[in-house]
């Protein structure tokens, strides 16, 4: 399935999380007239994470080919330079370490940190250089990504959608559209995750850049809280605030002790649940169903990289102007998006 021969004057939006609000901004700033629907407001589902990771998912270079990795890393390095672009005061460049958590995680780090692939966004660094860039004590290297960072991610859609070009409704709209975009989330026969965020005052104890181990742990942002995450719950949909899941976020960083000690003695503000939907192949479902049917779903665990690339993405596409991905992975995205009803 082909984008549309010519390009929409108005879109309608069905969704209002991340995909949703970067589709809208992509094509409001073609000049579309965007309705974006939202039944039960915005960024009400999992892109009302107060501190989201922006990173991409490294991968060795001898093994066989990784593309969806590959697309994912198109992604970031697109969303982390327009961020940076719109100077978005949700955004904080302020780098992220992918730590090992023993020696022999070290080797395979470095062994990721080092692929050819990806040696524009990262670099391998030693203990010393990396607990420099954390401002906190780290026992082992790290692979640095100094143009990550961590968002505000339900800041950033509200801030996207303030656009005189996009209106939100609560209700769906019986007019005619020249294109929807489904930005609903969910996908037939993908995953529903149940994650758990949790917010802490560290205070001066706090890292200065994102801390990736199995979990993610983001430095303070403007509500003064280092947010840390998170539980990873499948088939479980309910978004109740679990007490009991807490310790299961604050494990995540046992193997790095200067912090894990700071961690144990800070006291819990907040927390934060959602769903996440993912695709089986944990890399989002982007493209044209139809001429007049776009989609931007199943962004998973990533949504904050990938959401706002695939908006402008698909409304490039639909614009005809290049692509913020290789031709490959476009026709690879779009070869799953075509089979979406
Ligand atoms: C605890 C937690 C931590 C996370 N941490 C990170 C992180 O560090 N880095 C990262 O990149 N990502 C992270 N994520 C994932 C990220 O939040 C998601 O990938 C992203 O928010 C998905 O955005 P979305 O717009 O696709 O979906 P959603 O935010 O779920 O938005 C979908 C919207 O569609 C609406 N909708 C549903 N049905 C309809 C309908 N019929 N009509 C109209 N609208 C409808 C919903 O109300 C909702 O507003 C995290 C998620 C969780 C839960």
């Amino acid at each position: 399935m082909t984008p549309p021969k010519r390009p929409p004057q108005t879109v309608t939006v069905l969704g209002a999380g991340i995909a949703g609000a970067g589709a809208a901004r992509a094509f409001a700033a073609r000049g579309c007239e965007v309705k974006v629907v939202a039944p039960s407001g915005i960024a009400d589902g999992a892109s009302g994470v107060p501190s989201a990771a922006l990173r991409p998912r490294l991968w060795r270079p001898t093994a066989h080919a990784a593309p969806d990795a590959e697309i994912l890393a198109d992604a970031f390095r697109w969303t982390s330079r327009w961020l940076q672009d719109v100077a978005s005061r949700h955004f904080r460049a302020c780098g992220v370490l992918l730590c090992a958590v023993d020696a022999d995680d070290e080797v395979k780090v470095r062994d990721r940190a080092t692929n050819p692939a990806t040696a524009d966004v990262v670099q391998w660094c030693g203990a010393a250089e990396a607990s420099r860039h954390a401002g906190v004590e780290l026992p082992f290297g790290a692979a640095w990504i100094p143009t990550g960072g961590c968002v505000d991610l339900g800041g950033l859609v509200r801030e996207l959608l303030e656009d005189a070009r996009v209106t939100v409704c609560s209700q769906h709209i019986t007019e005619t559209t020249d294109l929807v975009v489904d930005a609903r989330a969910r996908v037939p026969n993908g995953e529903v995750v149940r994650g758990q965020a949790l917010g802490v005052a560290l205070g001066a104890a706090a890292p200065s850049a994102v801390i990736c181990t199995n979990g993610y742990l983001c430095p303070p942002g403007e509500d003064g809280l280092t947010w840390l995450g998170s539980t990873y719950d499948r088939h479980d949909e309910r978004t109740d605030e679990r007490p009991q899941d807490d310790h299961r976020i604050l494990d995540r960083f046992d193997a790095l002790p200067a912090l894990a000690e700071a961690l144990q003695a800070a006291p819990t503000e907040r927390r934060f649940a959602a769903v996440r939907a993912s695709t089986p192949q944990r890399i989002a479902l982007v493209g044209f169903a139809a001429p007049d049917l776009a989609v931007t779903l199943g962004h998973g665990s990533r949504g904050a990289v990938t959401g706002p690339w695939a908006g402008e993405l698909l409304a490039a596409a639909a614009f005809g102007e290049p692509l913020p991905a290789t031709p490959a992975h476009w026709a690879r995205l779009q070869s799953r998006a075509a089979q979406h009803t």
